[in-house]
């Protein structure tokens, strides 16, 4: 079997688009889009036809274009069964544990609740892509507006059983900034220092962050990491509930 072809399309501030085709089948998805106009663009430039949106949340610059692409090619639209009534133009209800099938691709969905209470992420494994929305950034997560934090650390911990290959899919460019944040908080982690160092030279160039891999956010993500006894020590909270660390990480996050 052959593994999806996967386009990065950068639009808005910071979001990242990704179309991508199961060579086998011909089918074409998009994940997530905010705007119509590159998404078109890039489908004529690459000879494609769009059949299905894969939305992970219903925020307006993950769904802002259903419902314009979807008269215009007639797509189908796919997204969180719990959330139908936010997701604009929905036609296929999904939930945790489902296998979507794509062509002769399969993904399989997750329910990770945090940023909002509808959020699910989708793993295509043999292609070893995680679309994971804005609930896993490159050394970050996604601000808790809707969820708790256990519920956040829960739904990480989906993605922490994932093998170290899988390559991480987010939704934004926020890397450079949440690295400055991890290595306040996570300062004597060499592996997190090595990489702060490249993603500098990448960002200097205004070159991508992402996709990342999931072995790098273990290694290097606060918020993959609140079982860590270096970062419980930092933050003085050694020995308590991830939990309770994953919390005071991001409320540090969101104060920095
Ligand atoms: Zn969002
Ligand atoms: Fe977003």
């Amino acid at each position: 079997m052959s593994k999806l072809e996967i386009h990065q399309i950068p639009v808005l501030n910071d979001n990242y688009l990704y179309l991508f085709k199961d060579p086998d089948s011909g089918l074409v998805g998009i994940v997530d889009p905010a705007v119509a106009g590159p998404v078109l663009d890039k489908l004529d430039e690459l000879g494609w036809k769009l059949t299905h949106i894969i939305n992970t949340h219903h925020h307006m610059d993950h769904t802002g274009a259903n419902l314009e692409l979807k008269e215009k090619t007639g797509c189908t639209i796919v997204g969180a069964k719990k959330d139908a009534a936010r997701i604009p133009g929905m036609d296929i209800g999904v939930e945790d544990g489902d296998i979507f099938e794509f062509g002769r691709q399969k993904a399989q969905v997750f329910e990770v609740p945090g940023h909002t209470v509808g959020h699910i992420a989708y793993w295509f494994e043999e292609s070893d892509a995680l679309f994971c929305g804005d609930t896993l950034f490159a050394l970050g997560c996604g601000r808790l507006f809707e969820g708790t934090p256990a519920q956040m650390w829960n739904s990480l911990g989906k993605f922490r059983k994932l093998p170290d290959r899988t390559k991480v899919y987010c939704a934004h460019e926020y890397t450079e900034a949440n690295a400055r944040f991890a290595v306040s908080v996570d300062p004597e982690n060499k592996a997190l220092q090595s990489r702060f160092a490249q993603i500098r030279k990448l960002r200097e160039k205004h070159l991508p962050t992402v996709p990342s891999t999931l072995g790098e956010e273990k290694a290097t993500n606060p918020f993959m990491r609140a079982d860590d006894p270096g970062l419980q020590a930092e933050l003085e909270l050694t020995g308590a509930d991830p939990v309770e660390v994953f919390a005071e990480t991001r409320r540090r996050k969101d104060n920095f």
